[in-house]
């Protein structure tokens, strides 16, 4: 019998955040994950989902909350030595050649100049950079320059590699070409590693490297579900039995429990403040909807199709449709997008009828754009700061995601005529708004 080693086993897994006078952010709940030596697992999932902050926990980077983290059996103490990172974006020092750069790793570890050199060159060469060793980052395309990203992390030679997203910064040919590659590498066991780890948004990138994903589900971020993906390498896209795959999956990301909002104690959350908005973009909403109304819609699509038709990704799809479902101009279920009659109401309308619609679906959706709207309103001078909404966002999310959201506010609310925004001054005001009801 054949003994399985575990590399990693993580039991009961709680991230959370505390925040002052709230009740706090919980990221990662109750997640559990092993790795096992020679498979590719995948953690696919929304943004925000904590995709992220269960990578870092596995490389030792960040101690969770509570729960277990093991390392080949021991508890996890710090970055595990058998352990290294590849990022979406390519954190190369552009004042060194590409082998300098991988060589940075081997540095930190003590190891000599001219086994550093050796190593080094074995890694570029491996990863089909021969011929590049004293380029500059500058004069590489982006493509290369994630190969030299793969490189330093392999000439450690880990035992686990960690991948965040590390094709979604680059094209899609690029993409396909450097996934390929790394599966070629991993079948062929010219690669020192014993597992990868990755994290990815995109399904058919899941479905094509992984042998099992880990599906997550977000606030908390948690697994939702596991799905074990038995195609052998190297995958064909067109099979059916792997299309099947992804629309499952397509399927099960968009299948919406009924959402009660998580129990929170404060009462901004309890408005609806806590709530994550993407700033799509309104025209994308308005043309999203013309194109579901018209043939060979009508008023319904499947998401895998749409997202084929219109040759967008899953991750710039969603969005879109989670703010039409937000607004109740559309509903997402079991990996589909159905129009409400709202939106149909919308299509049909003039320009300043559909201002106005949209701004009806803000002020009673977005409780955010309620509130600013009621602030303005409310003051002598019709102004106030988006300093003072940031800071109360940030009490529920990430400052990166406060920013974000605010975002979303200031140009729906542009469109809708609701508000003004003065990206100068960082101010709210009612200039130039006529103030009807
Ligand atoms: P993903 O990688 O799936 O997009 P992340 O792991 O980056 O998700 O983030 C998950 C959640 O944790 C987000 O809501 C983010 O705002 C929050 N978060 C991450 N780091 C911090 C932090 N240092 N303080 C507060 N919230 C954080
Ligand atoms: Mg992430």
């Amino acid at each position: 019998m054949i003994a399985m080693t575990n590399l990693v086993e993580i039991r009961n897994c709680r991230q959370a955040y505390h925040k002052d006078s709230n009740a706090d952010l919980v990221v990662l709940d109750n997640v559990d994950l092993t790795l096992a030596e020679g498979e590719i697992v995948g953690l696919l999932g929304r943004s925000g989902s904590g995709k992220s902050t269960l990578l870092r926990i596995v490389a030792g980077l960040l101690t969770p909350t509570s729960g277990d983290v093991r390392w080949r059996g021991a508890p996890m103490t710090g970055p595990a030595p058998g352990v290294a990172m590849v990022f979406q974006s390519f954190a190369l020092f552009p004042w060194l050649t590409v082998e300098e750069n991988v060589e940075l790793g081997l540095e930190a570890l003590g190891i000599g100049r001219a086994e550093r050199a050796d190593r080094a060159e074995a890694a570029i060469d491996l990863i089909g950079l021969g011929g590049f060793e004293s380029a500059f980052p500058k004069e590489l395309s982006g493509g290369m320059r994630q190969r030299v990203g793969l490189a330093r992390a392999l000439v450690v030679q880990p035992e686990l590699l960690l991948m965040d997203e590390p094709f979604s910064a680059l094209d899609v040919l690029t993409a396909e070409t450097l996934r390929t590659d790394l599966i070629d590498l991993w079948m062929e066991k010219k690669l020192p590693i014993k597992s990868i780890l990755m994290v990815t948004h995109n399904i058919e990138e899941a479905v094509l490297m992984c042998d099992r994903i880990l599906v997550f589900a977000s606030n908390p971020g948690r697994v939702a579900s596991e799905i074990k993906v038995p195609f052998a390498h190297p995958r064909n896209r067109h099979d059916a039995a792997f299309r099947q795959m992804v629309d499952d999956i397509y399927a099960l990301m968009t299948r919406r429990a009924p959402t009660p909002p998580p129990a929170i104690a404060s009462p901004a959350a309890a408005a609806g403040f806590a709530t994550r908005l993407h700033p799509v973009n309104t025209n994308l909403l308005a043309g999203l909807m013309e194109t579901l109304v018209a043939a060979p819609y009508g008023g319904r699509a499947d998401l895998p199709a749409l997202a084929d038709d219109l040759q967008m990704e899953l991750d710039e799809l969603f969005p879109l449709g989670e703010v039409l479902h937000l607004l109740q101009f559309a509903v997402l279920e079991e990996g589909d997008i159905r129009l409400l009659d709202a939106a149909r109401a919308f299509v049909d309308a003039d320009t300043d009828t559909r201002k106005t619609m949209f701004a009806a679906a803000l002020r009673t959706q977005v409780p955010l754009i309620a509130a600013i709207r009621r602030t303005l309103d409310e003051r002598w001078n019709h102004r106030a700061p988006a300093l003072r909404f940031r800071d109360e966002l940030e009490d529920h999310m990430s400052p990166d995601y406060a920013e974000e959201t605010l975002d979303a506010v200031i140009g729906w609310g542009r469109y809708a005529e609701l508000f003004s925004y003065d990206d100068e001054s960082g101010q709210f005001s009612l200039d130039d708004i006529e103030v009807g009801q």
